[in-house]
């Protein structure tokens, strides 16, 4: 093994936006057979806008951003977003909790108030037609968010986080090497296979809690090398059981640090090219 080949491929690379971290890292990508995506902000540019309120406007955008201005999740920056632009008045919330995966809920007025998706629907009356309209929004690639107050769902806010320019690029160029491509995603099935389809990933695994993310990960190694591409705080545990672990520059710092590799452009095609000067590297090495 020559180390200065090593050096010289990862400072190469490094020039471009991709910051190999180690040389196991350059063994690994050789065969790799699957490569796994999260959605938000991965494959979508992370920027959620808020599109449709459906139910009572005067009630529901101000309850909603009630509880979402106590939550850290881009989703909540969305609503917040939305409710500033309409000029809407935030009231102070009580026994705020935020349900990992799931939404926020806390006591508004001595009601309790949530704002989440089917997870947080349970014990809660909803109507058919909110229903329906949910599926409607969720197949147009909408993110639905139900607002919940006391017993009774009162309305929906729908979300929308739009792929990048070169996702779909990206993912052809990983299709034509012969790898397989899955989406890893807590959002809702319907939402996530939209958005499969707009970039053309194979398969999707969706509503998935950010706890599970790392054994759809081992699940996947059962049938071959596996990379993940992710930038959250919930991706970190995949990207560390990944053989490959690929974070997003713009991913928060525990991603960066559990990635093997760093795309510090933000663009995914830099998987394929990281994959294929990796590849480069290494057969230079042996
Ligand atoms: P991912 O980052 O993969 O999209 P998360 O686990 O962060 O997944 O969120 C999964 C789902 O949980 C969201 O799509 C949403 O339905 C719900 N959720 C999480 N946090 C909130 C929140 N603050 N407000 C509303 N919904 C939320
Ligand atoms: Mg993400």
């Amino acid at each position: 093994a020559t180390p200065t080949a090593l050096m010289v491929g990862t400072g190469r690379s490094a020039k471009m936006g991709i910051l190999i971290k180690n040389g196991e890292v350059l063994e690994a990508v050789n065969d790799i057979t699957t490569v796994v995506f999260d959605k938000t902000g991965t494959i979508t540019m992370g920027k959620p806008e808020v599109t449709d309120i459906v139910g009572d406007q005067k009630q529901i955008l101000p309850l909603a951003a009630s509880l979402e201005s106590n939550s850290e999740h881009p989703l909540a920056a969305a609503v917040l977003t939305k409710a500033k632009a309409a000029g809407v008045k935030v009231t102070p919330v009580t026994e705020f909790q935020a349900i990992e995966g799931k939404g926020v809920q806390a006591l508004v007025n001595d009601q309790m108030a949530f704002v989440g998706n089917d997870k947080l629907l349970a014990d809660h009356a909803i109507t058919a037609e909110l229903k329906r309209t949910a599926v409607k929004l969720q197949t147009a690639a909408k993110t639905v968010v139900y607002v919940g107050l006391g017993t009774q769902v009162i309305g929906l806010i729908a979300i929308q986080d739009t792929p990048k320019a070169t996702s779909k690029e990206a993912i052809a160029a990983l299709k034509t090497r012969g790898l397989k491509t899955v989406m890893l995603t807590g959002d809702n099935e319907r939402v996530a296979k939209a958005i499969a389809d707009q970039v053309g990933i194979d398969s999707v695994i969706a509503d998935v809690l950010p706890a599970d993310k790392a054994d759809h990960v081992k699940a996947l190694q059962k049938s071959g090398k596996v990379a993940f591409v992710g930038d959250g705080i919930n991706d970190a545990p995949a990207l560390t059981v990944a053989d490959v672990g690929i974070a997003m520059g713009s991913g928060t710092d525990i991603a960066i640090e559990s990635g093997g590799i760093v795309l510090v452009k933000n663009d995914l095609r830099d998987v394929d090219l990281a994959l294929a000067m990796s590849r480069k590297t290494f057969s230079r090495i042996k």
